[in-house]
């Protein structure tokens, strides 16, 4: 396969991690025949600094050449001055309206080898694999907001807005995953008091009955998923929901596998190229010293080769290598507890030989 991959490496370990995620791109190229052409294009606080702009348009222009983008992390303290013309999170939030990726993937995986590191019981996350599915580009996030005057001062609204079509494609996107997964899909909503999460409940109920029969489905409330998320994660496989929910709760469920360095997420849209990121920030306080976790930008990398290269096998294999990779011990220092750790390059040194082996 060919294909045209945009790296984004942007701030603080951003591009740290990115390139240790080309070189598995690339090990990933020459082991099963490949040819990845990688572009790096900047994107962030970087991008104010040499353009006055955190969003170039020749980086809109390469991202909607491409096939994938993979995105290292935007941001830092030198750009959070309030009165500043832009912000770095602003080139992140134009290149997912630019590229209308409405649906955001978050894996949570725990690992076994790491899970005691989780704040939750042994007994109760490991195992755990659920796959969450949040809408990204609707609901309260972008409904009508302002404020206007009240008698006891002001009075400010958000009102939050989900159309027949913006739930249908998420929904389909969510159940068809679910359909390559365990089979379970779950959504999540606030039907017994918001019009909105009715809307939601009726069109999910009618695409999972007319166009998924064979993927067991049910509904949950927000306020009884947050509490079942850390009494029962097994129980979950594939969960969809709106912006807002699925905002907090895949937060929450970041903390169930214990270190935030393993969590890559995926933004797609109905077409077009995605958007593969590991969810931690650009860590400002490591950068430049060799020390980040680059496993979370590697199952990033994962994503990246199933949902838009389609390449499964290769999917598969970046995973084994990390799996790999921490069965056999290697540690880097925010995962090594108290035990020796190994820089980034190290561990990009040991996912691909593990890939090439
Ligand atoms: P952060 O995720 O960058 O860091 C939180 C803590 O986790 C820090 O101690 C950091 O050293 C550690 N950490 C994060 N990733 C790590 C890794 N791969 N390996 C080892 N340790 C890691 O969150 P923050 O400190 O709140 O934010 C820093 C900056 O990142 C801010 O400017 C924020 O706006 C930005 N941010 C960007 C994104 C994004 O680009 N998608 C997401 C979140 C935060």
């Amino acid at each position: 396969m060919d294909a045209k991959i945009v790296l984004l490496p942007g701030d603080g370990i951003g591009p740290e991690i990115v390139a240790q995620g080309k070189r598995v791109l690339e090990a990933v190229a020459a082991k099963f025949g490949h040819s990845f052409s990688m572009s790096e294009h900047p994107i962030g606080g970087n991008a104010i600094d040499s353009f006055g702009d955190p969003l170039p348009q020749p980086t809109i222009d390469a991202c909607k050449a491409s096939d994938a983008i993979l995105l290292g992390a935007v941001g830092g303290p030198k750009w959070d001055d309030p009165t500043a013309k832009t912000r770095p999170e602003v080139g992140l939030l134009k290149i997912r309206q630019e590229l209308g990726l409405f649906a955001n993937l978050r894996p949570i995986e725990t690992w076994d080898e790491l899970v005691d590191a989780s704040p939750l019981r042994r007994e109760i996350v490991a195992g755990t694999d659920i796959l969450f599915f949040r809408e990204l580009t609707g609901g309260i996030y972008f409904g009508d907001s302002g404020r206007r005057p009240h008698p006891s001062g002001e009075q400010a609204y958000n009102e939050m807005v989900y159309s027949t079509g913006e739930i249908e494609r998420i929904v389909r996107l969510a159940a068809e995953a679910a359909r390559g997964r365990r089979g379970h899909l779950t959504s999540v909503d606030k039907a017994n008091v918001l019009e909105v999460s009715r809307l939601w409940r009726q069109v999910a109920q009618r695409v999972m009955t007319e166009e998924f029969p064979d993927v067991k489905y049910d509904v949950v409330l927000i306020d009884s998923m947050a509490m079942h998320l850390i009494a029962r994660p097994k129980d979950f496989d594939v969960v969809v929901t709106g912006n807002m929910f699925g905002d907090i709760l895949t937060d929450e469920a970041s903390m169930l596998p214990g270190s935030l360095g393993l969590l890559p997420s995926a933004s797609l849209g109905s077409d077009g190229p995605g958007l593969y990121e590991p969810i931690h920030g650009s860590a400002p306080d490591i950068a430049g010293m060799n020390i980040a976790n680059p496993l979370a930008t590697f199952l990033a990398v994962a994503m990246l080769l199933r949902h838009s290269l389609k390449l499964n096998d290769e999917a598969d294999a970046v995973s084994a290598a990390v799996a790999k990779a921490l069965k056999d011990g290697h540690r880097t220092k925010d995962i090594a507890a108290k035990g020796p750790s190994i820089s980034t390059t190290e561990m990009g040194d040991v996912v691909v030989n593990n890939l090439t082996a």
